[in-house]
């Protein structure tokens, strides 16, 4: 799971990565043989390689277009893109208040003309808020604004939900009312943090768990996220 992606490492914090950073991650993969997917290829397999991954980068930033385009272009990875559909065109300004400089997020064009055998676009909700604050009623009607603007300008998107801050209700009915919510939704995937692997056939394809790079990750410590998830050491 990435967000950011800056150009030079002294602007990296917790959730953004340099375009360094991010080119030895991206070498690491290629190099080691692992293979990238969309989600959309996932619905229709039984069974993936052991070294299968799916790079997921939040919020549709502008320098995910210029940073992050281009790598995945040159080594030839795939990745999902989810999408904050109110800010589509303005700032990621929900993050105003943890003192982060704001980031531009892509145009409608800019989104239209990402190569989709490259990128597959998703959902991250239309308001990014924390679903675990909202109603059933709040939750549908933010899928209905989310609706309105893929049907406004036609955009091709993947109904794979990357929860906003990863949060969602976790226990009990209130878990089970999310998941019903999200299925009646038309959402095939649901994708949480967890910061360990999956297995797949996914056990809980509304609780899909993702691992946390962050900026100052080295290689090392990337590639033992790889393969086990999140280190306590770390
Ligand atoms: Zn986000």
């Amino acid at each position: 799971m990435y967000h950011n992606v800056c150009q030079s490492a002294s602007d990296c914090n917790k959730l953004t990565v340099s375009v360094q950073n991010l080119e030895r991650q991206f070498q690491y993969l290629k190099d080691n043989n692992y293979k990238t997917f969309h989600f959309s290829e996932l619905e229709k397999m039984e069974a993936i390689p052991q070294k299968s991954i799916i790079l997921t980068f939040d919020d549709v930033t502008e320098n995910q277009l210029v940073y992050a385009l281009p790598l995945l272009e040159k080594y030839k990875l795939k990745a999902s893109f989810f999408i904050p559909f109110q800010y589509i065109g303005k700032t990621d300004s929900w993050q105003k208040k943890t003192g982060e400089p704001e980031q531009k997020i892509m145009t409608i064009e800019q989104l239209k003309e990402l190569p989709r055998h490259i990128i597959e676009l998703g959902y991250h909700s239309y308001a990014h808020n924390r679903y675990q604050t909202l109603s059933k009623s709040e939750i549908e009607n933010d899928f209905l604004k989310c609706e309105e603007i893929i049907g406004n300008y036609n955009l091709d998107v993947f109904p794979a939900l990357a929860y906003p801050y990863g949060n969602y209700p976790k226990e009990g009915s209130e878990n089970a009312n999310f998941k019903t919510t999200i299925n009646e939704n038309k959402m095939k995937f649901g994708l949480k943090i967890g910061n360990r692997p999956n297995t797949f056939p996914f056990k809980d394809k509304y609780e899909i768990k993702r691992i946390d790079i962050k900026g100052l990750d080295n290689l090392i410590v990337f590639k033992l996220k790889v393969r086990f998830g999140k280190l306590k050491l770390f």
